[in-house]
């Protein structure tokens, strides 16, 4: 079955068919002071995606996945090396309002609706908010009937679900997320990736996507970075060869269990190397 895991080491490589850079980080590393010492969190990572296409990060807690996440976002950064969005620097992405992110502590603003909030990126942004969109995404994400709800009044999923439904409102050019969908059920999950699937069909975004569900991140991916222990660095690129439309029938063919298998044995072997890491 090796023949459908096709690897690189370092990067994706771009392809006859490369539409162009989408994510390009080179030897990015990152380390957090922590008192008077200073803890490495990423060490030499890099990774090229191109524009418009699917990658999910994969690897053990604390190996720096959010790290590369933040600096993307701008939010972080870094101690060297550099990370660029289509060409542009985190700063330029998040000025030019092409960037949609979910992230695991995603502040929601307490004070407003649901609706209001999944409605911020428009103004944010000084677009007209298009109430249609706002409540299709509303409704995608299952929270039909909790528009006028604030967020002290949903459950933890709930606010996730906010977020996500925020971060696509404005089909954004880039799409960074962590955990989206760490905090909910299997069926809710499962069919929330298949409404992901379908925006992302629309309108492909450039998407980093940060996961602990192999399945998950197979089903969605062009590639699936798998990285090492902090400090992390990428240890592999698996090509996700599978054809699209993706339905998720397509979860019990042997060519996604062939790819299923080759990333638990990467996140093994690289998880081992830490032992002690939680
Ligand atoms: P992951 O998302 O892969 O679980 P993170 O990127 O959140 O990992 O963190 C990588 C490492 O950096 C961890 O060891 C974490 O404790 C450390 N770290 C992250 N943010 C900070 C911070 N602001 N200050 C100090 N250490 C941090
Ligand atoms: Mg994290």
């Amino acid at each position: 079955m090796t023949d459908v895991v096709t690897t690189s080491t370092s990067a994706g490589a771009g392809g006859a068919a490369s539409l162009g850079t989408g994510v390009r980080i080179d030897s990015l590393s990152k380390a957090f002071r922590v008192g008077r010492r200073s803890v490495p969190a990423l060490a030499d990572a890099t990774l090229w995606t191109d524009k418009g296409s699917f990658l999910s990060l994969l690897g053990p807690s604390g190996c720096g996945k959010s790290t590369i996440l933040r600096i993307l976002a701008g939010l972080e950064e870094p101690t060297s090396g550099t990370a660029l969005v289509e060409g542009r620097t985190p700063l330029q992405l998040r000025r030019d309002h092409e960037l949609g992110i979910a992230f695991q502590d995603s502040a929601l603003l307490p004070w407003r609706s649901v609706l209001s909030n999944v409605r911020l990126p428009f103004e944010v942004s000084g677009r007209r908010a298009d109430d249609g969109l706002v409540t299709e995404m509303i409704k995608l994400v299952g929270l039909e009937g909790f528009e006028k709800a604030k967020p002290a009044q949903l459950s933890g999923g709930m606010r996730q679900r906010v977020s996500i439904a925020r971060a696509l409102v404005v089909r954004p050019s880039v799409l960074l997320l962590d955990e989206p969908f760490g905090a909910l059920d299997d069926m809710t999950r499962q069919r929330l990736n298949v409404e992901l699937l379908r925006i992302w069909t629309e309108k492909p975004a450039t998407t980093l996507m940060v996961t602990h569900g192999i399945s998950e991140a197979i089903f969605l991916s062009d590639r699936v970075a798998v990285m090492s222990a902090r400090p992390g660095r990428v240890q592999e690129v698996i090509e996700v060869d599978l054809p699209r439309p993706r339905t998720p029938d397509l979860m019990r063919t042997p060519e996604f269990h062939a790819l299923h298998d080759r990333a638990s044995e990467l996140l093994f072997d690289g998880a081992a190397a830490a032992p002690g890491e939680d």
